[in-house]
């Protein structure tokens, strides 16, 4: 079982900090390093984390990039679901398209810094 308190200062919040193959518990309140854990550890942890309500560390969640291509993804859903009705009258038509060119932009900013460039860049 993992130790679930700091032998420094009785402390029972605790989290986990990766540092480099090893990932140590520590301290919510005083910063202690309390040990390294192993897999099994972890996991019994992070387990009991849940059970308390805590979910600090979510080993399965999706990382900034993944959540930023989904956003990317879902722009493009709603240009396309924007371009799947005929426009209700000439003003609407204005309106869809000047909606939709926001849209894509903002896609294209998005994809542009994933892809590690300006948000501006335009490809030559
Ligand atoms: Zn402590």
């Amino acid at each position: 079982m993992y130790q679930n308190c700091c032998k420094k200062c009785g402390s029972t919040s605790l989290h986990t900090e990766i540092k480099g193959n090893n990932t140590g518990l520590y301290c919510d309140d005083c910063g202690a390093w309390i040990k390294w854990v192993s897999k099994d550890e972890l996991r019994a942890f992070e387990h009991s984390k849940k059970e308390n309500g805590i979910n600090r560390i979510e080993p399965d969640s999706k990382d900034m990039i993944t959540r930023l291509k989904e956003f990317a993804e879902y722009l493009d859903k709603v240009i396309d679901k924007e371009y799947e009705n005929m426009p209700l009258s000439p003003e609407d038509a204005i309106r869809r398209s000047s909606y939709c060119l926001a849209l894509e932009r903002d896609k294209n900013a998005i994809l542009n810094i994933l892809d590690g460039k300006d948000f501006n860049y335009v490809g030559a």
